[in-house]
């Protein structure tokens, strides 16, 4: 058997023999230490009943882990260079499937039926230029993700787990810890890429909640966003001008028994339910 991919000495013959440059337009940062993409495998909790998802392979470090462990792998891969890359590297593995497209632009869900997958679960190092329009087509594709371990930029991985009353807090942490338990698994230090990016990075893991009672998440969510649209004003601005309404701004603060000078980032997860239910279910 060969090399691990991820080792130093693997990952540049690779980069050679098929003359790849990382492509920064994608997000394109390999890892280089073995022991990182194995931590990472082992965290996902994914074994051999479960079937991992990875978004962006790149040339497989962390895509040979996970098809040593799952049933199956599916991987989304947008750049189509790397099609003969992982042909060679993961030759030796037989329950890997890589689709060669923008993974914005798949049905997960229906992919996903496609090749029978049961109990699943999501693994990956993400582009960062992407990482929130990712997060929310995979709470989008509606299916039931067992967990979700990523690996983000660690200023990213800060607001998705912000608490209240901290700059980091915004629409996205509320949405995020409404429907997940959150729980930061490691830090990464940004040495161990090829190549090295500006900042160091956080695996980040998802665990969703079993019940929530807000169901149009869309909805949920735009209204938060409307919560937190200048941040510097007070609950009632925002409200008055999401509204366009000054007086049920007024009316659902006061249903809450929230004060008007309050501003969004003082709010909890479940205030923001609560002044939602208020709003939208009377
Ligand atoms: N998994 C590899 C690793 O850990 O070394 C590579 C991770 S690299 C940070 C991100 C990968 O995502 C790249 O391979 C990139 O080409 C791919 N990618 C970027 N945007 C994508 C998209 N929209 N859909 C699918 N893959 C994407």
């Amino acid at each position: 058997m060969s090399k691990e991919i991820a080792t130093i000495a693997r990952t540049r013959e690779i980069m050679e023999t098929y003359d790849l440059y990382p492509k920064k337009g994608f997000g394109q940062n390999f890892i280089i230490e073995p022991e990182i993409v194995r931590h990472i495998a082992e965290f996902s909790g994914i074994d051999e009943t479960t079937t991992a998802v990875e978004i962006g392979p790149g040339i497989g470090a962390l895509t040979e882990q996970l098809a040593k462990k799952a049933k199956q792998v599916l991987c989304y891969e947008i750049d189509l260079k790397l099609q003969d890359v992982l042909k060679d590297t993961l030759a030796e593995y037989d329950n890997v499937k890589i689709i060669f497209e923008d993974v914005l632009k798949r049905n997960i869900k229906e992919d996903l039926k496609e090749i029978g997958a049961e109990k699943t679960a999501i693994c990956a190092n993400l582009p960062y230029y992407v990482t929130t329009p990712i997060l929310f087509h995979l709470i989008e594709s509606e299916t039931d993700f067992e967990s979700i371990t990523v690996m983000v930029q660690k200023e990213m991985a800060d607001r998705f787990n912000a608490r209240v009353n901290t700059k980091e807090y915004n629409g996205l942490s509320v949405l995020l810890q409404y429907l997940y338990d959150i729980k930061i698994v490691m830090k990464v230090p940004k040495t161990v890429f090829i190549p090295k990016p500006q900042v160091d990075s956080i695996v980040i893991r998802f665990v969703p909640k079993k019940d929530y009672p807000i169901k149009d998440l869309n909805r949920f969510n735009e209204f938060v966003k409307g919560c937190f649209t200048q941040r510097r004003k007070t609950l009632y601005n925002n409200l008055k001008e999401f509204f366009n309404d000054k007086e049920k701004a007024i009316q659902v603060l006061n249903d809450c028994k929230f004060d008007e000078n309050r501003r969004a980032e003082s709010l909890s997860v479940e205030d923001f339910v609560k002044l939602y239910e208020v709003t939208y279910e009377g």
